[in-house]
């Protein structure tokens, strides 16, 4: 699904804060799109560059030259620094041909707009390299750093951007705004495993979420009771192609049974005592559920490594089933 495509209401005000800059002829040299995961910082990244980008004061008007390059995904002065996938980082060669290829273009008297996403996963030395672009932008040049964690960012870095901050709707209207741009489903499923993610939950396949968010619980209730084959049942999940979409349901299991033990413990001491309660919503597996959900969150880390997927699925179930 093309994201470019989704109205996403909750971006307007940042996108009118820089469309006034761009009128008043102070559009920022520096930005930093402050991402919440899933909420729309690359799309909102990606608008800020068609404004600078177009060479019509009401921007981007679609029509000139560079708006028509953009779309067509071939305007010669974007540039997008990602990280090097096996290093995960944006490296210090990146950033200095970045530098490079910003000066030159700025010297022709072009527009020029780097984006870096994720801007967090600079190294220090990439980081370096790119404050001197920061300290002494030329004009007609933008850049534009999208983040989740700003705090990972130097501090040297952080001073020299204006900060636009994404802020994601409450869980109701993100409900009414996916029914609205996807059509009826069931969204509160989607969001519970996924969080309030708007732009990742748009591009979800709804039922099959919803589908797999149900499988995964009952095999999880399942597994406390005694009766999943725990280690077949690790093996085909392994395998899957959705692990991680299955992972964030078992979080979500998890977060669910942290909730209901929560408020027994708020209850009367006599009813948190009560034996005809369910072991898992008792006050004395609070800690068991938060350190399995330590190990369910360390392993969705661990995905794109080497992990053997298959034992670590296996041991979070005996660990599931021992809590
Ligand atoms: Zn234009």
């Amino acid at each position: 699904m093309d994201r470019g495509a989704l109205n996403a209401p909750w971006l307007q005000p940042a996108i009118e804060q820089l469309r006034r800059a761009r009128e008043q002829g102070r559009f920022p040299a520096a930005l930093l799109v402050q991402d919440v995961p899933g909420g729309g910082g690359a799309l909102l990244a990606e608008t800020a560059a068609a404004m600078a980008l177009c060479d019509e004061t009401a921007a981007p008007c679609g029509a000139c030259r560079g708006c028509r390059q953009l779309a067509a995904g071939q305007h010669p002065d974007l540039y997008v620094v990602t990280p090097i996938e096996e290093s995960r980082q944006i490296r210090v060669e990146q950033v200095r041909e970045l530098v490079e290829r910003l000066s030159l273009t700025s010297h022709a008297g072009g527009a020029a707009v780097a984006i870096l996403n994720p801007a967090e996963v600079m190294n220090a030395s990439a980081a370096n390299a790119l404050l001197k672009t920061l300290e002494e932008p030329r004009p007609g040049t933008t850049l534009i750093l999208v983040t989740t964690t700003p705090s990972r960012l130097p501090a040297t870095i952080l001073s020299r951007c204006l900060r636009l901050k994404v802020c994601v709707p409450a869980r109701a209207e993100l409900l009414s705004w996916l029914r609205q741009e996807r059509g009826a489903g069931d969204w509160e499923s989607v969001l519970a495993v996924l969080g309030d993610a708007p732009l990742r939950a748009a591009t979800a396949n709804v039922s099959e979420l919803a589908q797999l968010r149900r499988e995964t619980f009952s095999a999880l209730q399942d597994a406390l009771a005694g009766g999943l084959d725990i280690p077949a049942t690790a093996t085909r999940w392994a395998r899957a192609d959705n692990l991680e979409l299955r992972l964030a349901c078992i979080e979500n299991w998890i977060t669910t049974r942290i909730n209901v033990a929560v408020t027994a413990a708020r209850g009367a001491p006599e009813l948190r005592n009560a034996t005809h309660l369910p072991a898992a919503a008792s006050a004395m597996n609070i800690g068991n559920l938060i350190r399995l959900y330590d190990v369910a969150r360390e392993l969705t880390r661990l995905l794109p490594t080497p992990v053997n997927k298959a034992i670590a699925v296996e041991q979070l179930l005996w660990l599931l089933r021992a809590a």
